[in-house]
């Protein structure tokens, strides 16, 4: 019997549980059908609202709880939902200038974010008259091959890149065979190479408003928190042990450990959701938050995988369709910190960025 139970980040809200609760069946009911699945945050408007306006916790619950119930189905509704908080951010007033074009909406679209650089690979914007055009190559597509729209990051000139909407259904778009995805995990979500070629995309933001704009922090803690849902579904695996053997002192050690992992990335993930709706962040705290719930997300992902295979052996690997698949997903998912190297980019932000103090 799968767990459905939503994934909170903090004590439960009696007047959110039912709606989480039925948000939960839904999803489980759409793994495996895009359709299905990209309906959900309009079947739910409530479940979904936009990151750093005051329900930040309401978004970030839903989005663990779809962690924990469906890695794939997880990874194609995050880019969207980041894609939607990035327009809204975008036609705010205090964004928009004066000649800009109007920035589309989300409508009916299908959305990916296409923001990877890659060895050999450039995407360059360049004007054409009246039109701005994308021309190039990009690495890691999630999905291309099935959305009708992308924010893509294009260079404008050595040092500056902008971001734009492109039309994924343009004759000018060709995306990579999805054979050449060869993944063990996230099978469903091909992530190729997508080629640009005289594309014309409107562009959002003056070049640089991407990484600079205030949601970016909140969008990168939006993907910790799916591997953060995902990684509760493990370990309630891990849980379910206790109800098939009695554990000796090693299983109730790995339980123990899995406890404290969890519920300190938890308190985390609940307080830098306070911090994005308490309206005073600013730039450089919302990226020391950013990384540090990315770091605190991955570390326990890690912890929770490897004492998982520890406690529970190869059973459930082998033979468990749905808790091999969600390994395998978050194994790769996870992948998308960049470990170390963050690490010490959270490091370098203590030390130049918004503390004169350390901050403990
Ligand atoms: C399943 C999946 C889906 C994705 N979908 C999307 C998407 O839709 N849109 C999007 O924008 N991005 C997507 N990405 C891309 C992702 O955001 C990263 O850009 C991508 O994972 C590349 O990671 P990287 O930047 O660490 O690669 P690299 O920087 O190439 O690093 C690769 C490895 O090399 C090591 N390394 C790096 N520099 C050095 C050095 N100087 N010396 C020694 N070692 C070094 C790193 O530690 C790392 O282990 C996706 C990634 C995954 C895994």
């Amino acid at each position: 019997m799968p767990d459905t139970r939503p994934v909170l980040l903090a004590a439960p809200d009696p007047a959110r549980r039912q709606p989480l609760e039925l948000f939960a069946a839904q999803a489980t009911a759409a793994v495996g059908d895009r359709e299905k699945g990209f309906a959900l945050p309009i079947d739910h408007p409530t479940l979904f609202p936009l990151p750093g306006r005051g329900s930040t916790r309401a978004l970030w619950e839903s989005l663990a709880t779809l962690g924990a119930t469906d890695l794939s189905l997880a990874r194609m509704l995050e880019p969207h939902l980041d894609a939607r908080a990035i327009l809204a951010e975008a036609k705010e007033p205090s964004q928009t200038t004066r000649d800009a074009a109007p920035v589309p909406d989300i409508g009916q679209g299908t959305w990916g974010v296409f923001a990877a650089e890659g060895a050999g690979m450039r995407v360059v914007a360049s004007r054409e008259g009246d039109q701005v055009v994308l021309s190039g190559r990009k690495p890691w597509c999630s999905l291309a091959g099935s959305l009708s729209h992308a924010l893509v990051t294009a260079w404008v000139d050595e040092n500056r890149r902008g971001l734009y909407a492109a039309p994924l259904t343009h004759p000018g778009v060709e995306v990579d065979d999805a054979a050449g995805w060869v993944a063990r995990g996230l099978r469903d979500v091909p992530s190729v190479p997508v080629s640009f070629s005289d594309v014309p995309v409107v562009p959002i933001g003056e070049p640089g408003w991407y990484l600079e704009r205030p949601g970016f922090a909140w969008g990168g803690i939006g993907v910790a928190v799916i591997w953060f849902g995902a990684t509760v579904a493990i370990a309630r695996r891990v849980f379910e042990q206790a109800h098939q053997r009695q554990l000796d002192q090693i299983g109730q050690s790995h339980l123990g450990a899995i406890d404290a992992a969890i519920t300190g990335a938890r308190s985390v993930l609940a307080s830098a959701a306070d911090l994005a709706d308490s309206g005073t962040t600013d730039r450089a705290e919302a990226a020391i938050a950013a990384l540090r719930c990315r770091r605190v997300a991955a570390e326990t992902a890690e912890t929770v995988l490897w004492r998982s295979d520890h406690a529970l052996g190869p059973a459930p690997l082998a033979l468990e369709e749905e808790h091999a698949a969600r390994v395998a997903d978050l194994r790769l998912y996870v992948r998308q910190e960049h470990a170390e190297r963050d690490q010490a980019a959270l490091g370098r932000a203590l030390v130049t960025g918004a503390h004169d103090a350390s901050p403990w």
